[in-house]
């Protein structure tokens, strides 16, 4: 492909991904096929001739739409939302075009200063504290990662690397193998699963804490597990709080979790709002936030509700030396001569290349501003709270737990089998999607609000489907 060509068939490119998006209503959410199903229509080798575009580009039809599952329908209810937006798309589009792999100021210096600027606006829509931003002009700063497991991962290896400086300094015998084994992390039962599987990459153990009746770690069930584990012999030095966790959005107490923090010293507070945390752009949800003053580290995933494609997971540290004197490997052949005048982020994350990011984050703010980004959270909340209504209008329905953000938690009153059956139902029907929950062994439907395109008629529509098929069931 020549330039020439390449613009003719970016322009049908750009053409077929309006026409995808503003028509994904009429798709069926959940594809019917099989595993393996692309094997049967292509080619077994790569064609030693090259082919003309025409002939690839029938093939998205053919070959990738029948098996993609359509996030951005508005029937897609499932897990949480992905971002989507057409100036993230853009910004996407220059990224690649631009190509260029950030991972040090030099490497090209419009990556590193646009991702420093981007963080802090970032990080002031959300009102974090100032010690978290570059412009306080303190250790603080924000990092562009992959994902919120990306990021905690990071936070956890960070901590453990400042703990084990810290131990063999106060006493030099310490066997580093007997720190390891001694180290213990914190969370609640319901935090992400990224978080245990932090614990495992990082060769950490990680303690998960019961939570209250509305599913939040609360300061005391973390202060008693610490002081049973420091009189046991562990090393408590890591707490991971959530704010707006995967089964029901529940939120940690983030005031109390880093008030015990505080009094046990040394304990590195991680916060994973990757989810609930675009919505603290909004006045009314940053309540969630106090006591962040108490943190190390806080992470959220504007490629999850801020409209921002994925990748995009923001991480915030009050010190970013902590993590930079962890990572910190400098080989002749990343050195530059103005290195320590900005940051050098391969040295805050674990891979080495990093791609051109925070176009998307500059793009997104500015096209919408503040006031589109908060009437995005604030519609979806609205859509979330229509559902709620209807569900609670069946009483064949009960709803476990308050509705939180764009996420109602609902079941069918009774055994965990017929909801079960329910859900099948409804995903084996695959007009609309949803996943499920258990919270205190209950097995509970959930319906996130996900789609930029979601509107009052596709809540009415996913209720009456999910009604339908409760009919089927209730004969
Ligand atoms: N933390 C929470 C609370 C989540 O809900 C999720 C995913 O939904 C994650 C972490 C993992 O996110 P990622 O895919 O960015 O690693």
């Amino acid at each position: 492909m020549n330039a020439q060509q390449f613009r003719s068939a970016a322009h049908e490119m750009i053409d077929f991904i309006i026409d995808y998006l503003e028509n994904i209503r009429s798709r069926r959410v959940l594809p019917t096929i099989q595993p393996g199903y692309i094997r049967e229509m292509i080619p077994e080798a790569a064609p030693e001739r090259g082919e003309s575009w025409q002939v690839i580009f029938q093939d998205i039809e053919r070959v990738i739409m029948p098996g993609v599952t359509h996030w951005h329908s508005p029937q897609f209810h499932a897990y949480f939302p992905t971002g989507n937006s057409w100036p993230a798309i853009l910004a996407d589009i220059l990224s690649d075009a631009i190509g260029c792999i950030g991972f040090s100021w030099i490497a090209s210096p419009a990556c590193t200063d646009l991702e420093v600027v981007m963080m802090d606006w970032l990080g002031q829509l959300i009102g974090l504290p100032s010690q978290f931003l570059a412009c306080s002009g303190g250790t603080g700063g924000g990092v562009i990662q992959g994902t919120a497991s990306e990021a905690t991962l990071v936070a956890l290896l960070a901590a453990k690397s400042k703990a084990i400086k810290r131990l063999k300094l106060m006493d030099p015998n310490f066997e580093e193998s007997q720190i390891f084994s001694n180290l213990l992390a914190y969370s609640s039962d319901q935090s992400h699963s990224s978080v245990e599987r932090a614990g495992i990459l990082a060769g950490v153990r990680v303690r998960l804490l019961e939570t209250d009746e509305c599913f939040s770690l609360r300061g005391e069930t973390l202060k008693l597990a610490m002081e049973e584990d420091r009189a046991k012999g562990f090393i408590p030095f890591f707490v991971t709080a959530t704010l707006g966790t995967t089964p029901s959005c529940a939120f940690d107490d983030l005031s109390e979790i880093g008030t015990v923090c505080q009094q046990f010293q040394n304990i590195w507070l991680h916060v994973d709002a990757a989810y609930a945390g675009s919505a603290f752009i909004c006045d009314e949800y940053r309540h969630y936030l106090n006591g962040l003053e108490m943190a190390d580290s806080f992470n959220f995933n504007p490629h999850k509700w801020l409209l921002i494609n994925f990748d995009c997971s923001a991480m915030w540290l009050k010190n970013a030396n902590d993590v930079v004197d962890a990572f910190n490997v400098d080989p002749l052949y990343l050195k530059h001569d103005r290195q320590g005048q900005a940051p050098d982020y391969r040295h805050w994350q674990i891979p080495l290349g990093r791609r051109f990011r925070s176009l998307k984050l500059w793009f997104v703010m500015r096209s919408y501003g503040a006031e589109g980004l908060r009437a995005h959270i604030r519609q979806q909340i609205q859509l979330a709270n229509e559902f709620q209504q209807l569900v609670a209008k069946d009483d064949r329905f009960e709803i476990p737990v308050p509705p939180a953000m764009g996420l109602v938690c609902f079941r069918m009153k009774g055994e965990n089998s017929q909801n079960e059956a329910l859900l099948k139902r409804i995903n084996d029907s695959g007009r609309i999607h949803m996943v499920p929950a258990k919270l205190r062994g209950q097995f509970i439907l959930r319906l996130a609000v996900c789609s930029r395109y979601t509107e009052s008629h596709d809540i009415v529509y996913a209720w009456q489907e999910v009604t339908s098929h409760a009919d089927h069931l209730t004969g």
